[in-house]
């Protein structure tokens, strides 16, 4: 292909592209399913692979920018991004209503809108193109987070008006990614957020844009900050305009001309909440005609010709049953309530987590209390405190037992830990829990061996360690309660593949402490093979840019353990793969390779290595790839049907590589 063509090529799949984008995450209406979406996008990435002097910062390829940052930049807001005044009850919304009448003479109409329980955000475009995004910080002044916002698919990263715009709105992490986000924590061994607004702020405040990509954000517009072309004269317009620009608006707002209007608006949203599939906290109220806001200003702190209304913590009361205690995976003790089923915010709650002792004793929470409920973020049960008034004698203060309630062992309290911890390696309770983690999704990813088959096979004896699970036979498992001979042989078919696993899976799958598994290949795209790892030291470790002296402390602890290798030469016997099979990394030797500084055009087919691959492994040495012939080049890696690049590079007199010559000059 020409470049001419490629780029016309380029233009027209970006277009296709954002416009698919936005059916899908702005109108949440597409039009394609969405392999058609990944199959155009895969064709982007091939044609900006060839050509990367065709990469624009609009391409959707681009979301995900290039190193993390060191710190975030502060940004001046130009117009400061307002905080609203708060109400509380019916009486303070009829009272900002009575307000806003007086202070104007025409008849007013109000917008409402739902409050999203996320961060506020400001986007500005230049030229059409996404240029920062930045938080409301103290309202003058906030921090610059393009790059995370550029991971937002719901962001266009262009849009079609050119003059300059700053937009407004809020961005969230809707329940479902949440949720997922927590589970994945928690598996990880890692601290949980408190609730979905938390989860935000932490992605947001990532220094590393990929975490942020990760975490699954969206957004809300609602507002324009500067715009030299804005003709717009009522804030219900304003929301319509949003839309027309390609923004993302909540569509539950609504157009309310009285007081009445208002406090229905409310008590619907009050009712239908735990409903939606997002957070929100309130209702915002604001006078519709932008002439009117105009008139009734602001008071020092806040404008009047707006208000948010905050929904009360739902708050129920419930009997604490029973206190039952849980042994996870890394051996600690998380005790949990138990309580009269009662229903919260939308679901039935029947168990709280209390966390660990401290918790319980801070809050003095005995056997049979009363206690207050309610859902954290509206989602996790929490026990937020006890009625003592309602307490008859007969409760009984709780005390942790000395003792692991499923193996006996003495319970211990780590360092600096608040948790008890089982720390027998026997314990029944913490195999079961590493089993189940061993075979999870991210690590040897085994289908068929859920939760409940484990315990199954566990509790029959089956099972003990995880290298008991490439021991299992058909025989034994067609003895098993509801396990048919076609389900038998998925799972030995799945077990028998998860052996051929790269090596970051069985890394995570072990359940090495500080480990989750982004640091497990991390350390498998390190070391390569488990040897390396299992020699590896301390230093070692360290000496890896994502790798903290926690996880490094943990490594060594860990492999020094005869159990381990001894489990390791078990599994090993039992024709585990234990290398790394991913894309290798290549680090900058020295400056005499013949590849430093060169600019090396890709062109063919190769037969051994891909052409990312290709393209990786020179910049890694230090040099750099274009897509197209010229006299800067110095080189010419032509693979197998080479065309036009190859005529060209014979015409100028460039030095040509065949692919055997390519790879013996990459390895010396
Ligand atoms: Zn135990």
């Amino acid at each position: 292909m020409e470049i001419a063509q490629a780029q016309e090529k380029v233009a027209s799949l970006k277009e296709l592209l954002n416009r698919y984008a936005h059916e899908y995450y702005v109108l949440d209406n597409p039009s394609v399913p969405d392999s058609e979406y990944d199959q155009k996008l895969e064709e982007l990435r091939r044609l900006e692979e060839e050509y990367p002097e065709l990469i624009t910062s609009d391409s959707p390829t681009q979301r995900i920018g290039g190193q993390p940052l060191e710190g975030f930049q502060k940004v001046q807001h130009t117009i400061p991004m307002l905080s609203l005044g708060n109400a509380f009850n019916e009486q303070d919304l009829r009272d900002f209503a009575r307000r806003a009448s007086q202070g104007t003479d025409k008849a007013l109409s109000y917008v409402c809108e739902l409050k999203i329980d996320g961060l506020a955000i400001s986007l500005t475009y230049e030229n059409g193109q996404f240029v920062r995004g930045a938080t409301r910080g103290d309202g003058t002044t906030g921090e610059d987070i393009t790059s995370n916002l550029r991971t937002i698919k719901s962001i266009p990263l262009s849009i079609k008006e050119k003059r300059k715009i700053e937009v407004r709105g809020e961005c969230y992490m809707p329940h479902k990614s949440f949720l997922a986000l927590n589970k994945q924590r928690e598996e990880n061994g890692e601290e949980l957020f408190a609730n979905p607004r938390n989860a935000a702020a932490g992605s947001l405040r990532q220094l590393d844009p990929k975490i942020a990509a990760s975490r699954n954000l969206d957004v809300f517009l609602y507002a324009i900050g500067e715009w030299e072309a804005d003709t717009v004269e009522s804030h219900s317009d304003r929301l319509n305009q949003l839309k027309e620009l390609g923004f993302k608006t909540n569509p539950e707002w609504k157009k309310c001309d009285s007081i009445e209007e208002i406090l229905e608006y409310v008590e619907y949203w009050t009712k239908e909440r735990p409903n939606l599939p997002y957070e929100i906290d309130g209702i915002v109220i604001k006078v519709d005609d932008l002439a009117q806001q105009e008139e009734l200003g602001f008071t020092v702190k806040s404008p009047r010709w707006a208000i948010a209304y905050k929904f009360p913590a739902e708050e129920v009361v419930t009997k604490l049953k029973d206190i039952e205690l849980s042994v996870g995976r890394t051996g600690v003790i998380t005790p949990t309530a138990i309580l009269d089923p009662v229903r919260v915010a939308g679901t039935t709650v029947q168990r709280a987590s209390l966390h660990n002792e401290d918790l319980i004793r801070a809050k003095d929470i005995r056997i049979g209390d009363t206690v207050v409920i309610k859902k954290a973020g509206d989602i996790i049960p929490e026990v937020v405190r006890v009625i003592t008034e309602q307490r008859t004698g007969v409760e009984e203060p709780y005390h942790m037992p000395d003792h692991c309630p499923a193996c006996g062992s003495e319970l211990v309290r780590l360092e600096e830990e608040v948790a008890l911890r089982c720390i027998n390696p026997n314990c029944p309770a913490q195999l079961q829990e590493g089993l189940i983690h061993f075979v999870s999704r991210n690590a040897m990813n085994i289908d068929g061996l859920g939760e409940k088959v484990i315990n199954q096979l566990f509790n029959e004896g089956l099972i003990h360690t995880i290298a008991d699970i490439y021991r299992l036979e058909r025989d034994e498992l067609l003895q098993l309660e509801r396990m048919g001979e076609k389900s038998v042989d998925n799972l030995l078919q799945a077990i028998e593949v998860s052996r051929e696993n790269s090596l970051e899976r069985l890394l995570f799958g072990l359940g090495i402490r500080f480990i989750g598994a982004k640091a497990a290949k991390t350390l498998a795209t390190e070391f390569e093979t488990m040897d390396n790892l299992q020699k590896a030291t301390y230093e070692d470790l360290i000496a890896i840019d994502e790798i903290g002296d926690k996880m490094a402390d943990s490594v060594v602890q860990y492999f020094a353990e005869e159990k381990v290798s001894d489990l390791l030469n078990e599994l090993r016997d039992l024709n585990l793969n234990m290398k790394y099979k991913g894309p290798k990394r290549v680090e900058v030797s020295n400056d005499d390779n013949p590849f430093v500084g060169k600019t090396v055009v890709l062109t063919g087919k190769m037969e051994q290595m891909s052409r990312p691959e290709a393209k990786e492994r020179i910049e890694a040495l230090g040099g750099k790839v274009t897509g197209s012939v010229s006299k800067k080049t110095d080189l010419l890696v032509a693979g197998a049907d080479a065309g036009s690049k190859y005529d060209k590079a014979v015409e100028l007199g460039i030095t040509i590589w065949d692919e055997e010559q390519f790879l013996k000059m990459l390895e010396g």
